[in-house]
């Protein structure tokens, strides 16, 4: 018996329960199909495209090893699943479950027909601790603990030869330029891994929403995570280790550090739950009541200037240039480049959603789409965050170390003024010059947000609202962690008033 073991986001073999699946079986040909018409997608890019690539060398590496190899097909997935099975008849797919974009949900449903119509089963496996089929959110952390705390699963030892050409990859696009990307592949996934938990994540707690510490202090997981170099569980269990290792320690940030990157790790598969649970997120407003709020055709001019990072505004500016260059910013950097289109901007946010999903190498569409909706007001449920770039910029960047690298036109703004240069005698040689005035005045504009968002929370229908609570809200404790199975049911009506409509904007002004 005959298995197609079909790679997805999960390109490796260690912790791999659908490798391990297929290999008891019987025979296995490992799959990867480069699908061009995902790749031509407005919100994925060359930068992750060059990511898979080096990632898919490795994993062929890795089953050479084992006796087995690699075999990459280009082309739809039905197509090339179809000629494959010409080739070698098998009677089962087993894959791991996805949970990716409209395009790749769609896909599945396509290849799912297929295989029925074929008399092959399909068989899909959990990764993480995301849930297929959820019916609401109580007992979801619960699973998700489980599901991490579980023992990791063995690479088999040895997979059986294979005989399967692989077709030519096309060549990657040299549009997409981005020279400081972060490299694919497992062995890269480890040594970060390995860096953090022992030196690097020290200063994690403290340092991960500075623009310059922050890129040592954190992770820098996230696209070995989406593509599967390693698995969440691994990092999760390796973290843990660590944990017991520094318990009762120094006083000296690890214990802390720890605590608060596992929680990140939970988040990851929190919001990959919203997406799995109601794929229609990722084009339509969580809460209905907010879909229209803002112009679906964004106004041109100011979304090139926030994409180019040429709206005069200088930190906002040095992050999107930033971004640009490396793929990559963290949490803070990223839900405040968000603020500043949403609100202060009024751009819708599946316009600049599409942007910074091709800019982030490690473009997660369940993390993604729920974040952008989250960072701009339209769950209906969260506090709306509308940070200011000129206070984050100050408060983030004291030294304009990270603002001055990434936006050189203002070389010569005294430290005083860098955030605010048109507050400078010497404005007149630079703004309007080499670097542009700004697009908007930022307090001016976050006050208006402020007035449509407050008149639309005031109207907005509440069986919604409690619609979303039950499908999507993490339930947690005072202190705001994950907590198994606390029920909205006996939560009190009045706790989950104020959860649900009381929430007050935050601004920091
Ligand atoms: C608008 C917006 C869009 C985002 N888009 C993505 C995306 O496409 N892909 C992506 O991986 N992350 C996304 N994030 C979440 C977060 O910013 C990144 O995961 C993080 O900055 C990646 O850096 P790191 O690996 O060093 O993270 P660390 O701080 O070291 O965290 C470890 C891991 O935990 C997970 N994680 C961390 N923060 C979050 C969070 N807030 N929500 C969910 N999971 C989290 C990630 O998998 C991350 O790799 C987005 C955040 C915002 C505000």
């Amino acid at each position: 018996m005959t298995t197609f073991l079909w790679f997805k986001r999960d390109l490796r073999i260690d912790d791999h329960p659908a490798l391990a699946h297929a290999a008891e079986r019987g025979a296995v040909v490992p799959l990867y199909i480069l699908e061009p018409d995902y790749w031509a997608l407005p919100d994925t890019s060359g930068r992750q495209r060059a990511f898979l690539q080096e990632s898919l060398t490795v994993l062929q590496r890795q089953l050479r090893s084992l006796g087995s190899d690699l075999v990459i097909r280009v082309g739809d997935a039905v197509d090339v699943l179809q000629s494959l099975h010409a080739e070698i008849p098998v009677t089962q797919i087993v894959s791991h479950e996805e949970t990716g974009n409209a395009w790749t949900f769609a896909r599945d449903k396509k290849v799912s027909a297929w295989a029925k119509a074929q008399g092959i089963r399909w068989t899909e496996l959990p990764q993480a601790g995301v849930v297929r089929r959820l019916n609401g959110r109580d007992g979801w952390a619960k699973s998700r603990n489980r599901f991490v705390a579980q023992p990791q699963i063995n690479a088999p030892k040895a997979l059986p030869p294979i005989n399967l050409p692989s077709d030519p990859l096309p060549t990657l696009t040299t549009a997409d330029h981005c020279p400081d990307r972060q490299s694919g592949g497992r062995d890269h996934a480890l040594s970060l891994l390995g860096g953090f938990l022992t030196e690097r994540g020290q200063t994690y707690r403290k340092d991960m929403s500075s623009p310059l510490e922050g890129a040592v202090a954190c992770s820098r997981l996230s696209a070995h995570l989406a593509f599967g170099t390693v698995s969440g569980r691994e990092v999760s269990q390796a973290c843990a280790a660590r944990q017991r290792e520094v318990k009762g320690g120094p006083r000296d940030g690890w214990a802390g550090s720890l605590k608060s990157f596992q929680s990140r790790l939970a988040w990851r598969d929190h919001f990959m739950q919203k997406l799995e649970d109601e794929p229609a997120l990722e084009h339509r407003c969580l809460h209905r009541a907010y879909e229209g709020m803002r112009p679906l055709e964004p106004d041109a001019t100011r979304l090139t200037a926030w994409e180019n990072g040429e709206t005069g505004l200088p930190f906002l500016d040095a992050c999107m240039r930033s971004l640009q260059a490396t793929g990559w910013l963290n949490f803070r950097m990223r839900a405040m480049v968000v603020a500043v289109a949403s609100y202060h901007l009024w751009l819708d946010w599946r316009s600049s959603g599409k942007h910074l999903a091709r800019m982030f190498t490690d473009y997660e569409a369940g993390i993604h789409w729920s974040q952008m909706q989250m960072q701009s007001g339209t769950t209906g449920i969260n506090t709306p965050r509308i940070y200011n770039p000129i206070k984050q910029g100050t408060d983030q960047d004291p030294t304009g170390t990270f603002t001055r690298r990434w936006v050189p036109e203002l070389a010569e703004v005294p430290d005083k003024h860098l955030q605010t240069p048109w507050t400078w005698d010497g404005a007149g040689h630079v703004l309007g010059k080499t670097y542009p005035d700004p697009i908007v005045d930022v307090a001016e504009a976050a006050r208006a947000a402020r007035q449509k968002i407050f008149s639309m929370r005031g109207s907005a229908d509440r069986s919604e609202t409690q619609r979303v609570i039950h499908k999507h809200a993490s339930r947690k404790d005072s202190a705001g962690h994950f907590v198994n199975d606390r029920a909205p049911r006996k939560t009190p009506r009045k706790a989950r008033k104020t959860q649900a409509d009381n929430a007050q904007l935050k601004f920091d002004l």
